[in-house]
């Protein structure tokens, strides 16, 4: 028989339990044991939820408090020594690696795959020891046996786990350890043996990556190893794309089971038929979609698994999620104020466990067993995908006539450049800063205010005339030469674009954990795009009617937008953001028109969507490019395309960087004292550039000598004339005293550059 698994649960739990329980945590308004209880209770109604549902394979340790990497990293000893100040195995030593203490810094932070979520990158030391410390994956399952459940430890495998860390301040390949690792990993799966764990899952993603053959030899030496020890068996398990050329490799391991994502690769499937599957290893097929929240066409799932059991036969397949539903959210029945015929559109986590159960049945029993699910699923998708509400017509002619769009600027860098700058009059150097000011706790309370209906539109839009009306003449009187009416009016950059533009659904508890207890909602791109009536014309004119500089309209670029939302998946994801480019295209001209002489199209999200496999990444590249061409070349010579990307590495994107063709992009570079200019200055970048030269993440304001240093190094890789004088990133999370302080000393620097020779 054809069983039903899972690879992961969300840990939030439905109303974001754990984010409070560690919140009040850390505030030191809870104890350790009050913590303690709320996860075991998320946990054991994690384990509940999947047994209800139906799910013969239920995980355990994939609930964490913090991050699994790092609970891998704390369970093999990887503290890095100036954590050891802090007692050895204790909380307070776990949070100091993943938040930071007293003069600890934490550990470095990065997204894990092409996912929303961070993981914490473990720090090893080129003689790094492991050892197995207080077994956490054992406690678990230990846990939900006591709660008469039987699991499946889930752990990131060896390779994976060296592979995403790094090894300190030194040249060395973390997988180079993977010989002192493995001892420790064998004796973690020995107790697991030892307790009765009878399978566990062992995840390694980084099989669906380019991999080296050092990487290859390594996944061998790991498994050959583990599988001579007396070990629990193992379900290898890959996801986010197609193991692809890793094929071989994966299946000559010495585990008992594959899971595949056939979501984001069903052509897997074709390359396990023409291979071959060895008798008695499980397959487990990953065809529900565990990164996003549609229904599933169920038909179309069971084709898949029906070709799964056609290779591996119906005792071998286990029937499953594309991936752990960690990025999911909870459950959608919570959308209460959800319409009923929306909903039945969506699968959150819960939703997805039914039907895995579906599928299962359908595997085992035959089609006609659920003949009627399959036919309400396979409705709810026709229904969304042609619902009258979502579908927009006129936004098909649009596309159609895309192509007799011209998605360049009219003119060479150069020519804008000389009319821009005989029509703005900036001095060398210009400042400016990157569109959001303090959000104010008195912000925050009147918009709180104003949702809840307690003051009206009006008293409300006079509020924020008011922050834009104060933030201008403090621009002015600050010095600053390109102003921004400061974005008051929005609590994040994605929503407030997707309220505004037909083709989005917002959900209440539509929460996705991004890291430790900071969660996102995703907005959700459901049917066509397209922009009803202007979305920031209003806020950027009265900003620009209060001043005679120039004021810069802020909006968010389609690629942002499309990247930092659940995607329809009726099309390809380029279509999608080719609607949302034509709809911020419009807005573009609509600010134009108004008056608006400088425009910044934010992009901070271009290089978080490049592909997992390099082979991907130009296919990627050149329509990402292409979608922000749309949004900005439709204005005349005269008017000034900013950009800006919050983050470092521009090296190896150089070129579609060059070909976004914006007049001005700004960049975090502060912290990295100006060395990604390296790459600007390597490839001759030829437009301006304004490199960050204070970091907005810390309260400290900066020293305008260390500024100007900043500055004069910028200067010394780039022209002058094309630098740019701005903060790193946007100022909305600081307080607006060290901000003014600090925009002060801004200016300042950029003066004392003026007048060097
Ligand atoms: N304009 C946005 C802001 O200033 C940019 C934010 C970002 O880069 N993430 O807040
Ligand atoms: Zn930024």
């Amino acid at each position: 028989m054809a069983i039903a698994a899972t690879l992961g649960f969300p840990r939030m739990g439905p109303r974001r339990e754990l984010k409070r329980a560690l919140e009040s945590f850390w505030q030191g308004k809870s104890t350790e044991a009050e913590l303690g209880t709320v996860a075991a209770d998320i946990r054991r109604l994690r384990w509940r939820l999947q047994k209800e549902a139906g799910i013969d394979w239920i995980p355990s340790n994939d609930f964490s408090l913090y991050d699994h990497v790092l609970d891998m990293a704390v369970l093999f000893d990887a503290v890095p020594d100036r954590f050891r100040g802090l007692p050895d195995g204790s909380l307070a030593q776990y949070f100091a690696m993943a938040r930071g203490a007293e003069g600890v810094a934490a550990l470095e932070m990065t997204k894990w795959f092409d996912t929303n979520y961070h993981y914490l990158v473990p720090e090893f030391s080129a003689q790094q020891h492991f050892s197995l410390r207080a077994n956490k994956p054992l406690a678990e399952y230990l846990e939900a046996r006591q709660l008469g459940i039987e699991t499946v430890p889930v752990l990131l495998g060896p390779v994976s786990f060296l592979r995403l860390g790094k090894v300190r301040g030194q040249n060395v390949d973390p997988l180079s350890l993977i010989t002192q690792l493995l001892p420790a990993y064998g004796e973690l799966l020995n107790a697991l043996h030892d307790a009765g764990v009878q399978w566990v899952q062992i995840d390694e993603p980084c099989l669906v990556l380019d991999l080296t053959d050092t990487e290859r030899s390594s996944l061998h030496e790991a498994y050959t190893y583990l599988a001579a020890q007396s070990v629990p068996k193992m379900m290898l398990t890959t996801y986010f794309g197609s193991i692809a050329d890793n094929l071989e490799t994966a299946l000559a391991l010495p585990v008992q089971g594959l899971h595949l994502d056939l979501v984001r690769a069903p052509q897997q499937l074709a390359d396990l038929a023409r291979h071959g599957w060895p008798e008695e290893k499980r397959l487990s097929v990953g065809v529900i979609d565990g990164r996003n929240i549609w229904r599933a066409d169920l038909h179309e799932s069971l084709v898949l698994v029906e070709q799964a059991v056609s290779i591996a036969g119906l005792e071998q397949v286990h029937v499953a999620p594309s991936c752990s539903l960690l990025h999911a959210p909870w459950d959608v029945e919570l959308e209460s104020d959800m319409e009923p015929e929306v909903r039945s559109w969506l699968a959150f986590a819960v939703q997805k466990l039914s039907e895995l159960r579906v599928l299962k049945r359908g595997a085992n029993d035959g089609k006609d067993a659920v003949a009627e699910h399959l036919a309400l699923s396979r409705e709810a998708r026709r229904a969304r995908t042609t619902s009258p509400r979502f579908y927009n017509p006129a936004v098909a002619t649009r596309m159609a006539q895309l192509s007799g769009l011209r998605l360049a600027r009219a003119s060479s860098f150069a020519q804008r450049k000389s009319k821009q700058q005989e029509r703005l009059q900036l001095p060398p150097f210009p400042t400016t800063t990157i569109g959001s000011f303090p959000q104010t706790q008195s912000v925050r309370d009147t918009r709180a205010k104003w949702r809840k209906g307690q003051i009206s539109d009006a008293e409300y839009e006079l509020f924020l005339q008011g922050e834009i009306m104060r933030w201008m003449v403090i621009q002015e009187k600050l010095g600053v030469d390109v102003l921004v009416h400061g974005e008051f009016e929005r609590t994040d950059m994605v929503e407030y674009f997707g309220e505004k533009l037909d083709g989005f659904l917002f959900t209440r508890h539509g929460w996705v954990q991004s890291y430790g207890s900071r969660c996102v909602k995703p907005p959700i791109i459901v049917g066509d795009v397209a922009r009803p009536e202007p979305m920031t014309v209003r806020w950027t004119s009265y900003a620009q009617s209060l001043t005679e500089r120039p004021v810069k309209g802020m909006l968010t670029g389609p690629v942002t937008i499309l990247q930092w939302s659940f995607v329809r998946d009726d099309l390809p994801r380029h279509e999608v953001c080719r609607q949302i480019a034509l709809a911020i295209r419009d807005e573009v001209l609509d600010l134009e028109a108004a008056g608006i002489r400088v425009i910044q199209i934010d992009e901070p999200a271009l290089r978080e969507g490049l592909p997992l496999r390099r082979a991907d990444w130009d296919a990627y590249l050149e329509w990402a490019v292409e979608c922000f061409r749309i949004a900005a070349s439709g204005v005349k010579d005269e008017t000034q395309i900013h950009t800006h990307m919050c983050y470092a590495e521009f090296h190896d994107i150089m070129p579609a960087i060059q070909a976004m063709d914006a007049d001005v992009i700004s960049i975090e570079t502060s912290r990295s004292h100006m060395e990604l200019l390296q790459a600007f200055e390597a490839f001759q970048y030829t437009n301006d550039i304004g490199p960050g030269v204070y970091d907005i993440h810390s309260p400290r304001v900066p020293d305008v000598q260390d500024m100007v240093g900043l500055l004069r190094k910028a200067a010394s890789v780039i022209d002058p004339a094309q630098l740019w004088v701005n903060p790193d990133c946007g100022l909305k999370t600081r307080g607006e005293a060290e901000t003014l302080a600090a925009l002060q000393a801004m200016v300042m620097a950029a003066r004392q550059l003026r007048q060097e020779p």
